[in-house]
């Protein structure tokens, strides 16, 4: 197997390749198809999530993984118990890894039909069914990265679904292999494979008692190399304008209109601290959704920080603006209703440092250069994270994710499972020693 072998390389010795290369699993796994729905109450959304669960669990057994059960919601649990001997074994913690066998609801995941482009030469990429579809290099400048390389497409028709089969893929090639190579020594692992991620709606049904990791990584990140320990720190406030509506014939010196103040509310919004005008490590406000009416008018807005102090500013804004809306409106009185809606993971995470410093550690082995970059949104890590199992995310190789110009490689796929293998064992080794990180 000429990609096992490959993957041999950054171990500095003969590597014992897995039973199937974590390329051909992800062929495999794709072509089942998983989404879930946001429309559906009944959990998991879509049965067909049952399918891929079974099987992952079938083939969990036959690799010998240990105490592998399916939950009722649709969970994959596993364990993988340290090759350390005894006296070696204390003090190492259970290392989890989790990926989710559910794709997204945008965009239709039957009858995926994986497209190898061998030998990746540069240019745009045009996806076979659909010439419409193009991975452009102008879009995705990573692929100036990626010559030689072996890219793994749609026929333009599917999403793929590498989010996050490929994070499933990689999972079970590390378990794969690390069984196939008892040199490599390891801690107790954890597995977990998720349901219904996509629809936010999987994680509260996972039992983090059950699965006994001390933390855990997602595996259902970006490019090679990217790592995230950050996502935002979030909450919703609704504004609410009271007014008071009567016949607009009789209104003369009673109505007092509730849309004009919400229209003065919302052309007080600084233009500078929106969705459409931020990026990066800076937060916004963002009106989104309302309604204009005389006796109530409303708005929700989103308030979204990476630091606590910068959520608490945005808060006193909102709730400022609102109080010189109310002054200028006589007889409008205004109500301001903030709910939290998850906070960022970082709180909790920069008590843990060892887990982004190991996870660097173990990209570096596997030639990967890797970098942290902030999530502007929420994981299912950050839930976790909340609920006692620390949670950062390992990014998979993929990109374009949720679309059908979504596309993952070989190497992107061989080196997110070479950066796990070397991770279990750069755990192993720091807490073997007494004086370790
Ligand atoms: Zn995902």
């Amino acid at each position: 197997m000429a990609s096992a072998a490959a993957q041999g390389s950054t171990f500095g010795g003969p590597l014992n390749p897995p039973r199937e290369s974590v390329v051909d699993r992800f062929l495999r796994y794709v072509r089942v198809e998983t989404q879930s729905s946001e429309t559906s109450t009944s959990r998991p959304s879509t049965s067909s999530q049952w399918t891929l669960a079974n099987q992952l669990a079938e083939e969990l057994r036959q690799l010998g993984a240990a105490n592998v059960r399916v939950s009722e919601f649709c969970m994959v649990y596993a364990t993988l118990p340290s090759n350390l001997p005894v006296s070696q074994a204390n003090g190492i913690p259970t290392i989890g890894f989790l990926a989710h066998v559910d794709t997204s609801p945008a965009v239709t995941g039957a009858n995926v039909n994986p497209i190898i482009h061998r030998d990746y030469r540069g240019g745009d990429i045009v996806l076979p069914a659909d010439p419409a579809q193009v991975i452009t290099m102008a879009q995705n400048p990573d692929l100036a990265k990626m010559i030689g390389d072996d890219i793994i497409t749609t026929d333009g028709t599917t999403l793929l679904g590498s989010d996050d089969k490929s994070g499933v893929a990689a999972i079970m090639t590390l378990v794969d292999t690390l069984i196939a190579n008892p040199q490599f020594q390891h801690g107790p692992i954890a597995i977990g494979f998720t349901s219904d991620e996509e629809i936010g709606a999987g994680i509260d049904n996972f039992d983090v008692e059950g699965f006994g990791a001390d933390f855990a990584y997602t595996v259902d990140g970006g490019g090679l190399g990217e790592l995230n320990s950050e996502t935002w720190s979030a909450r919703q406030a609704t504004v609410t304008f009271h007014g008071k509506s009567v016949h607009p014939g009789t209104a003369k010196g009673v109505m007092v209109n509730a849309v004009y103040a919400l229209a003065d509310f919302l052309s007080s919004m600084p233009r500078d601290m929106l969705p459409e005008t931020t990026e990066g490590r800076v937060g916004f406000v963002h009106p989104y959704a309302g309604v204009a009416d005389v006796e109530e008018s409303s708005i929700k807005v989103l308030l979204r920080d990476f630091e606590m102090t910068g959520l608490d500013a945005k808060e006193k804004l909102l709730r400022e603006l609102a109080a010189a809306t109310e002054r200028k409106f006589a007889g409008v009185t205004v109500h301001v209703d903030v709910k939290e809606n998850y906070k960022n993971m970082n709180e909790v995470l920069r008590h843990h440092p060892e887990l982004i410093e190991n996870a660097f550690e173990a990209a570096r082995r596997a030639g990967v250069e890797p970098f942290i970059e902030p999530i502007r949104g929420g994981t299912d890590g950050s839930k976790l994270t909340f609920r006692g199992l620390p949670c950062p995310n390992i990014f998979t190789g993929g990109y374009n994710f949720h679309g059908k110009l979504e596309f993952n490689s070989r190497r992107g796929l061989e080196k997110t499972t070479e950066t796990l293998v070397h991770l279990v064992q750069v755990f192993a080794e720091r807490r073997q020693r007494p004086t370790g990180a």
